[in-house]
Formats: structure tokens, C-alpha cells, sequence
């Protein structure tokens, strides 16, 4: 059988996933095809994939960068379009000759272009979860609407997505499942002491014991705040309630995650910590591709352990349950606050163990905010990173 292949941008391609991504498709060219991809710095990479996957559309974060990258990539016989800023994002992530968007920029940044694409019915691969936090059930809707097929690339949603039935309409409650067990690695910091977690540098924050990824979420992993973010995530994907999705620390990271049925069923699925899995999962869905992933060797692997999370010296977990519970603009707020405790962390402007703090200031502080528009929430997102800001500037 020939069929044409799939048309692809990838938003945030320079970053971990976004690379991780290229990978996959780089091993199925008679499959893929890029049409775009972009990157708000790394220009030096971008060329260089510019080069390899030769797409229609390049986008860097401001014009000047982009002058610079068409020069080049005119001055070596490339015919890539090359664009530049927020209004270049939204547009090659809803552009009509595209399939599939690849959400990997990091942070609310990439709301307004994976919105965009899930209102123009793409196929929208998920990594960006922060992007769904901030706008849950506006992002929802928008899908529902144009009928976008939404794909999620986190591993641990990817899990529960394969371990659910393929009819799934986002009511648990309909095919008997009881709960959802995400899982967690516990971050670098799973056995440390509170007091030392006083002390913790960036370096630190950011050595992950099982996944190589981009700073902000390995900051995340390290406060745990990864897993709340990904609990509100998980509500959204699969219409679960907060009381039915449970944290599950897992630090050999081999269980992706799990759902539990009405009749004791629990389907897991595994596989080797490697994003090219859920990523080409995602990518071939419906069908499987290969990977580049070594196979999982469970003789060698031999153990898989368990524990409760400890949500006393991992405040941030607790935290994104209740925002989770109270609804409304919380998780926007949450979201928004961890970002900025996040980026002044590694500034160096603020000790680790105060980025919870900020957060539940800012989730006190915050009041009338609503997500009901995309208007709403990119107010509610900027004024909660105005609290933030002034929080971390309290306590320099
Ligand atoms: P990263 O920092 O490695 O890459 C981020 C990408 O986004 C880069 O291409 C960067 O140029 C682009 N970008 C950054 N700021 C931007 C802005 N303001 N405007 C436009 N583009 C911008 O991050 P990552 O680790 O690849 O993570 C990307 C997303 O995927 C995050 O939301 C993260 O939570 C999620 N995710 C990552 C992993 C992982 O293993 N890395 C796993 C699960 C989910
Ligand atoms: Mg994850």
C-alpha cells in the first residue's frame, strides 16, 4: 500500500523532545515529512536540522536570529522559508497543508500554537503540558470542536492512553475504571533529607537519575511539581477526578504508569525511559513503528520497587491536587507561579525550597481570575506571574 506521507511541524524542535522527535522521524522518511520547525534561540541547531529535514517553514524567536538563519541557509542551496515570532508559531502549527503538530515548546509559551492547532482539527502530539495546566477545559473544548485527535506524548499519559480501552470517552466511569496510577521516578531528591534540600544548586536540581531533559522540568521532577502538573494533566486527558488519579513513586522508571479496573484488573505499560517511545507511539498511532529503542531486559532490570509519595518534603505535589480541587483559574494560577519560582531558581535568585512557596502565595493571593476565554487566561497567567515576581522579590 502507498500513501503519502505525514506532514509534521514540530514546535520546539531544538529542545529534548523536539530532537527526540526528529530521531523517529529521521528512521521512517517514507512516512514523515517535515513541513516545519522551530526554535526560539538555538539557531545554530535549527540550521543544522534545516539541513537534514529540508521543511518548508523555519521559525526562530525574533528577526534578527531569523535574518541571520536565512542567510545561511540561502548560502547553502536551502530552500527553507525561514520566519520569525509568535504569530509564525500559531501559523505553522495551523497551516492547512499540515497533519501533525508536535507541542514541544516548554511552558505556557506554547499555548497559543498548540491551541491553535487543536482548533484547526490537527493531530496534536502533546509534550507540553503546561500548555493544557493553564487552559484545561478551553483546550478541551477546542478540541472536541474541530475534532482533533489528541495524542499525549508525556510518558506516563501515554501509558495510562495505551492501557485504555481504544473506544475511551474520557468518562472512567463507563469502561469501569477505578483509577489512574501515575508514576514517578521520586527525582533526584527522592531519598534526600528535607534539611538538605535547603542547599540544592541548579546543577543538582537538574541530574536526573533516569531522563535527560530540559531544565525546566528536570526542576520540575526535582520539586516534584512534574507530577502535579501531570495529575491536573491526566484529569484533563482522561476526565478523572482528582481523587482517582494517585501518585505512585517508581524510581526505577520502568512502569510508565497504570490504570486499575472496577474488577482488579491493573494494565501497566513498560518499556526502557527513552521519549522516542511514546513519541513514536504517538507518531504511528494507530500502528507501531520502530523506536531506536533498546529492548527492555527485565533479567537485568530484575527489580521494580515502590513507594508512597511523601508529600511533606514535596509541597509542590500537594499543592497542584488542591489547585486541581479548587478548579476554576487554580491550575493556570499554580502553573504560572512555578514557572516564574522555576526560572528565578535557576537564576540563582531563589533557594529550592522556597519555589513552593511562591506557589502557595501566589494560589492565596489570586482571586477573580478566570480561564474561560484564551484572553482569560493569558490575564490570569500574567497576573500571576506579577504576585510571583513580587513574592520572589520578598525573600531576596
Ligand atoms: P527543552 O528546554 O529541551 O526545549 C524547549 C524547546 O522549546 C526548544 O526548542 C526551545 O527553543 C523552545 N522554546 C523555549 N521557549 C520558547 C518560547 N518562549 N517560544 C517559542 N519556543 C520556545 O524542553 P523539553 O525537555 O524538550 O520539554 C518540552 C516540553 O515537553 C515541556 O513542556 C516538558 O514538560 C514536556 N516534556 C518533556 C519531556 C522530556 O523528556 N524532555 C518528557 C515529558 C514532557
Ligand atoms: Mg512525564
Amino acid at each position: 500500500m502507498t500513501r503519502s506521507p505525514q506532514r509534521i511541524t514540530i514546535l520546539g524542535a531544538t529542545g529534548s523532545i523536539g530532537m527526540s522527535t526528529l530521531d523517529v522521524v529521521g528512521r521512517h522518511p517514507e512516512r514523515f515529512q517535515v513541513f516545519a520547525l522551530t526554535a526560539q534561540r538555538q539557531a545554530d541547531r535549527l540550521f543544522e536540522q534545516c539541513l537534514r529535514f529540508t521543511p518548508r517553514i523555519a521559525v526562530l524567536g525574533d528577526e534578527a536570529a531569523a535574518a541571520g538563519l536565512r542567510t545561511r541557509l540561502a548560502g547553502a542551496g536551502s530552500r527553507t522559508e525561514v520566519l520569525a515570532g509568535e504569530r509564525a508559531l500559531t501559523e505553522v502549527a495551523a497551516h492547512p497543508d499540515v497533519d501533525a503538530v508536535m507541542a514541544a515548546i516548554v511552558g505556557a509559551a506554547g499555548l497559543q500554537p498548540t491551541l491553535a492547532a487543536a482548533r484547526a482539527g490537527k493531530k496534536v502530539l502533546l509534550a507540553n503540558k503546561e500548555a493544557l495546566v493553564l487552559s484545561g477545559r478551553l483546550f478541551m473544548d477546542a478540541v472536541a470542536a474541530s475534532g482533533a485527535v489528541l495524542l499525549p506524548i508525556d510518558s506516563e499519559h501515554n501509558a495510562v492512553f495505551q492501557a485504555l480501552p481504544a473506544d475511551f470517552g474520557r468518562d472512567p466511569d463507563v469502561r469501569g475504571v477505578r483509577r489512574i496510577l501515575l508514576t514517578a521516578s521520586g527525582g533526584p531528591f527522592r531519598t534526600a533529607a528535607a534539611a538538605d534540600l535547603e542547599a540544592v544548586t541548579p546543577e543538582q536540581a537538574c541530574a536526573h537519575p533516569n531522563w535527560v531533559m530540559g531544565r525546566k522540568i528536570s526542576v520540575d521532577s526535582a520539586t516534584m511539581m512534574n507530577k502535579g502538573l501531570e495529575v491536573i494533566e491526566a484529569h484533563w486527558l482522561f476526565g478523572a477526578p482528582a481523587e482517582r488519579i494517585d501518585v505512585v513513586v517508581h524510581p526505577q522508571s520502568v512502569i510508565h504508569s497504570m490504570v486499575e479496573y472496577v474488577d482488579g484488573s491493573v494494565l501497566a505499560q513498560l518499556g526502557n525511559p527513552d521519549m522516542r517511545t511514546p513519541i513514536a507511539h504517538a507518531l504511528a498511532w494507530p500502528e507501531r513503528i520502530e523506536a531506536g529503542v533498546r529492548p527492555l531486559d527485565l533479567f537485568e532490570i530484575a527489580q521494580l520497587s515502590f513507594e508512597r509519595p511523601d508529600f511533606e518534603r514535596f509541597p509542590c505535589l500537594a499543592l497542584a491536587y488542591q489547585a486541581l480541587r479548587a478548579e476554576g483559574a487554580a491550575p493556570a494560577v499554580l502553573n504560572a507561579a512555578n514557572e516564574e519560582a522555576v526560572a528565578a531558581f535557576l537564576d540563582r535568585k531563589l533557594g529550592f525550597r522556597r519555589i513552593p512557596e511562591i506557589i502557595a502565595a501566589a494560589l492565596e493571593r489570586a482571586s477573580g481570575l478566570s480561564v474561560d476565554s484564551l484572553e482569560a487566561v493569558l490575564a490570569t497567567d500574567a497576573r500571576a506571574r506579577e504576585i510571583a515576581r513580587q513574592e520572589i522579590r520578598n525573600r531576596q
